[in-house]
């Protein structure tokens, strides 16, 4: 039988290591060293976007992010319902709400409609609280932006995208701000660009926030930053990583911040791995490929559909298994476990978690039936780094032969 085939696997063979000896050797291990604005850089010119703020993980980006457009007590923020707590947590620990959006089947990430008529729905009631629209990338594969982007220009919000699942995943877009990044939410336009234009994940929304955890395209063990084109974002952004410090006057606060940095030693691996971003991209991409081929001859098999207008980086190998086979994902996956096959389930969305509900957030009562199914039937395969087509092949007999029935 094979070895144990973990869910995920970093690859960090490349100048990783000489990186982080230098830190040591040179002494310069927290946050002041020079790797972190190195890494900065690096990051935001590859997003397309003008700064970077590095932070110590991607829930305190998604914070940062929140912070720095302006959100606080009593505001609203709209989100999927299917994501991880995180975007949960940045938005409540700044005093905001939350308003969630079911997702569409085929992508998992949020379905642009049905955030259009809860969008309404809420104006309709009278709700002015609405300050921004936070699209989550899911496992690799961008939400359709163009929407997005035209409803919080209509309704005077902010995009927040949480991009920490696709680092390099590109979008098809074919409109550009009238008003580009508004504290005070001035309603506008998006205007057409006419043939349009592949834009990163990540530089679309008015600001966003990326993750650098070990199981991330790019990973710094743990880590995040913020990306944004605006200056005062940016430099919100670096004051709240850093106790609320201000740039022109020392200890001298009109604002609260935390420990949010990023350290040397971190960005010495995030640099080694910036080397080799298109690398590393492109291993994703030839095993999602080979992935979706051999997964295409299993009947009752779906894997994450890539749109015509959107580049996937293929973070995560996810599929959904057909009700019809009369199995759920957790069998699937204790049946792949007897197999020394690592998988991981699908998020539970955000509206069935027993934290938000014991906290008495209203979350408005709706059903998400999407959001439950991808939960209930979804689950993703080993997705490392050092994965083989060898072992997609023993993945793929494993599932096919789990999937049969008894
Ligand atoms: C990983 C992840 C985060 C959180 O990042 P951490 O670095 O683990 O805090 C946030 N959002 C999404 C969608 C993620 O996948």
């Amino acid at each position: 039988m094979n070895d144990f085939i973990p869910v995920n696997e970093p690859l960090l063979n490349g100048s990783e290591k000489e990186l982080v000896c230098k830190c040591i050797d040179t002494g310069w291990i927290s946050s002041d060293g020079p790797f972190v604005k190195q890494f900065e850089e690096r990051f935001a010119s590859y997003i397309g976007v003008r700064y970077g703020i590095a932070v110590c993980n991607g829930t305190a980006a998604l914070e940062t992010a929140l912070y720095a457009t302006g959100i606080g007590e009593g505001d609203e923020v709209i989100m999927p319902t299917f994501t991880i707590i995180s975007c949960a947590i940045a938005a409540i620990r700044l005093g905001a709400k939350l308003t969630l959006a079911d997702i569409e089947p085929e992508t998992w990430c949020m379905d642009v409609k049905k955030l259009e008529s809860r969008v309404e729905a809420e104006i309709r009631k009278g709700n002015k609280k609405l300050r921004a629209i936070m699209p989550v990338h899911i496992y690799g594969h961008p939400v359709d932006m163009d929407p997005v982007l035209k409803i919080a220009q209509r309704y005077g919000m902010n995009v927040i995208e949480d991009a920490a699942e696709v680092h390099g995943a590109e979008y098809f877009s074919k409109v550009v701000p009238e008003v580009k990044f508004d504290r005070k939410y001035k309603k506008g336009k998006y205007k057409s660009t006419g043939n349009g234009t592949w834009k990163k994940c990540g530089s679309m929304g008015h600001v966003a926030a990326f993750s650098f955890y070990a199981n991330k395209i790019i990973t710094t063990g743990e880590g995040g930053m913020v990306v944004t084109d605006d200056p005062v974002v940016a430099e919100l952004a670096r004051s709240y990583r850093n106790l609320g410090f201000r740039p022109e006057k020392r200890f001298y606060h009109t604002e609260f911040g935390y420990n949010f940095r990023m350290t040397n030693l971190q960005a010495a691996i995030g640099l080694a791995q910036m080397e080799r971003v298109e690398e590393l991209i492109s291993i994703k991409r030839r095993l999602g490929t080979y992935y979706r081929e051999r997964l295409g001859n299993i009947p009752g098999v779906r894997f994450q559909i890539e749109k015509p207008w959107a580049k996937s980086v293929y973070w995560m190998y996810a599929i959904e298994i057909d009700p019809k086979l009369g199995i759920d994902a957790e069998t699937v996956r204790n049946r792949l476990k007897e197999k020394k096959i690592g998988t991981r389930p699908f998020f539970m969305g955000l509206h069935a978690q027993p934290v938000l509900k014991k906290k008495g957030l209203s979350l408005n009562g709706n059903h998400y039936p999407m959001a439950d199914h991808a939960y209930k039937y979804g689950l993703y395969l080993p997705s490392g780094m050092t994965l083989t087509e060898e072992k997609i092949d023993v993945v793929c007999n494993a599932l096919a032969a789990a999937l049969e029935k008894e």
